[in-house]
């Protein structure tokens, strides 16, 4: 959708193909009867900046479209950090040198840390792990844990042993390095599927464009002077085609075309990490202390109260990223486990009306270090591939998948000249 805005945006008539019945894939909302949920809960940063501009280029307005929230971490109880209003990066050094739950030594560490890599601009000779990346840089265990840890995950939803310590970087340089306001976090007021794509297909139908849901594609079949594209409704032939299908389904379409056999191979080496979502409705007035807060050794990472973000109230969102021992419980123990860590961390008795596990087993790709992901530019030259898997600085967020689907509208774009 973010390539279908940008082409609507300089003049194209774009035809899009979904196949499901709503637009959104991975970030799309999910009602649970007649509550509006997502398919899980998504947080984005001031740094998605293509996203950011899309939103508004379709119609949204960021002020009133989100919760936006100066860079805070809070584990319950164990550590809290908070970014004072100064300038990028005096903010995170003067919230490092204040953060509770860390001893002197450990913020010493952290800000030493951190200065290090403003000094290698935030490139490593080689990759590595986050794990090993922490290690050589001193950072103990209790700080690992308690800062690194949770924002590895929550950035590259990779846990640190496994994770690439330079997209880590990457993601670090832009949120926490340029200005202050790439580093705040804003939480969706809207659903997923009303905040970006369903503004997006309005805005390219207005450009004489087309948006076709329910209407997957079967097969692409390069011709001499295009591309087909096979769904059940028919043939249509294009100029140019961008393959924005999640990588299964795209190793899938591509894997016929034999010119395109590195990227279906590096496409089929991809390895994925969950994400699990629990949904629960307690009654109106419970309430969390923060929008966002997260548990220290607990199955339940980080906990939205839907009440404070978007009038929701008593809907509280637990998200469990990365693989873990989450994974061998069903999903009414861990609602369960759920319901009694919110008991125990904040004393909230009340049993919950309903709840809802959202568990997305493939919800990303699992960033490695040295990870070859296929280019967005295929053999053939009038075939992209866009999403948050192609090749490009950012792990699997809706930021990476913008920039990949934009970055195929301007390679159309220059194609066309
Ligand atoms: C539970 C969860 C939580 C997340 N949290 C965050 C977060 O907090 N912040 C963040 O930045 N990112 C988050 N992400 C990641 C983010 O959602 C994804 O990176 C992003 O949505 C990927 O977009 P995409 O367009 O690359 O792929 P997708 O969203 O997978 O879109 C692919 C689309 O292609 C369609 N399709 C498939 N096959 C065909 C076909 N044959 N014909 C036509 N259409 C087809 C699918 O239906 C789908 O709509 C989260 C992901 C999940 C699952």
């Amino acid at each position: 959708m973010a390539a279908a805005a940008e082409l609507a945006s300089r003049g194209i008539a774009v035809t899009v193909f979904e196949s499901a019945k709503q637009l959104g894939g991975r970030a799309r909302g999910v009602l649970h009867g007649s509550t509006q949920l997502d398919n899980g809960q998504h947080l984005l940063l001031g740094c998605y900046r293509e996203t950011l501009r899309l939103i508004e280029l379709v119609g949204g307005n960021i002020g009133q479209d989100f919760l936006r929230l100066p860079l805070q971490l809070d584990l319950h109880g164990q550590f809290s950090l908070r970014a004072p209003r100064l300038p990028a990066p005096l903010h995170l050094l003067v919230a490092l040198f204040r953060a509770h739950g860390l001893n002197w030594a450990e913020r010493m560490k952290a800000v030493r840390f951190m200065l290090a890599l403003r000094r290698m601009n935030f490139r490593l000779p080689c990759d590595m792990t986050v794990a090993e990346l922490l290690a050589a840089q001193g950072q103990d265990a209790d700080l690992a844990c308690k800062l690194w840890e949770p924002l590895c995950i929550a950035a590259l939803n990779t846990p640190v042993h496994r994770a690439s310590a330079q997209v880590l970087l990457n993601v670090l340089r832009d949120a926490l390095n340029r200005s202050r306001a790439d580093s705040d976090m804003l939480l969706p007021r809207l659903d997923f599927t009303a905040l970006f794509p369903q503004r997006a297909a309005a805005y390219i139908e207005r450009h004489g464009g087309k948006v076709c849901v329910a209407c997957g594609v079967d097969a692409i079949v390069p011709q001499q002077d295009g591309i087909e594209l096979v769904t059940a409704q028919g043939s249509h032939s294009f100029s140019h085609v961008i393959c924005a299908a999640s990588p299964a389904a795209a190793e899938k379409l591509l894997r016929p075309i034999a010119a395109l056999a590195k990227s279906v191979e590096q496409i089929g080496n991809l390895e994925y990490q969950p994400i699990y979502t629990v949904y629960l409705q307690y009654p109106a007035h419970v309430a969390l202390p923060h929008a966002m807060i997260g548990l220290h050794r607990r199955f339940s990472q980080w906990l939205f109260d839907k009440g404070r973000i978007a009038r929701q109230h008593g809907l509280l969102a637990a998200v469990i990223s990365a693989e873990g021992m989450h994974q061998d419980l069903s999903r009414d123990d861990l609602a369960r486990r759920v319901v009694a860590e919110l008991r125990d961390s904040f004393g909230i008795a009340e049993q919950p009306e309903w709840f809802q596990v959202i568990a997305e087993k493939r919800a990303t790709f699992c960033c490695s270090p040295d990870l070859q992901r296929p280019s967005q530019q295929t053999a053939l030259p009038n075939l992209l591939l866009a999403g948050d898997y192609t090749a490009g600085d950012y792990p699997a967020t809706l930021e990476g998948a913008v920039m990949s689907g934009t970055a195929c509208a301007w390679r159309v774009l220059s194609a066309r000249k």
